[in-house]
């Protein structure tokens, strides 16, 4: 499975000591998307089932949820599938964000993704849409985008988690620092007119 990076403990992410998982490859090219170098698959990140699996037992009891995004978790649904499969043993706090709406995932008719969905505790579904990004609303980056809890033992542990607003935390990761978290919009309105203010 094609895996950039692995990090715990992350909190911006969803509730509690997070194990965050990141894939690669995503054909949806949104823009202002927050990890455009995940957009592409590279061979040089394909990373063994086993080895991911070792992995997580490694961290072990300690985390108490993961979240799986990318990059497009559903462009690897077989592999994700043994994954979450296999995560369930450890947990069942397990989000994961897809770029499809849940209208594509209908027309995917993809077997994988939708058992991937049926194990899934909680699904932020849709594209980022870059003007739609309201720089308040935690998980869900995009107004476009909706949230589906679907284990209600964790409702109230994500409703508490939603109402504390965005928490962008950095990461010294491979050489680089890595910002993780729902980032505000890097444009602002100036009356009607968006200005980029990028740097
Ligand atoms: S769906 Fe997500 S990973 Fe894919 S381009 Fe859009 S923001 Fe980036």
């Amino acid at each position: 499975m094609q895996i950039d990076r692995l990090l715990y403990p992350v909190h911006s992410l969803g509730p509690g000591n997070r194990l965050v998982i990141w894939v690669r490859g995503c054909k949806k090219r949104c823009f202002n998307c927050a990890n455009p170098e995940l957009q592409f698959f590279n061979p040089k990140s394909e990373i063994s089932m086993p080895i991911i699996k070792d992995t997580i037992c490694e961290i072990g009891e300690k985390f108490d949820g993961i979240t799986i995004t990318g990059g497009e978790p559903f462009c690897q649904a077989k592999e994700l599938l043994d994954l979450i499969t296999f995560i369930l043993k450890i947990t069942d706090d397990i989000l994961v964000f897809t770029g499809y709406s849940k209208d594509e995932i209908h027309e995917l008719n993809n077997d994988d993704v939708i058992k991937c969905i049926e194990k899934a505790a909680v699904v932020i579904y849709g594209e980022y849409v870059d003007e739609h990004n309201d720089n308040y609303t935690p998980l869900v980056a995009s107004s476009n985008q909706v949230m589906e809890i679907y284990n209600p033992k964790l409702k109230n542990k994500y409703m508490d988690y939603i109402k504390n607003g965005r928490t962008i935390e950095n990461f010294y990761y491979n050489n680089n620092l890595i910002s993780v978290g729902i980032h505000n919009t890097r444009r602002r309105r100036d009356e009607n007119t968006e200005v980029d203010t990028r740097d």
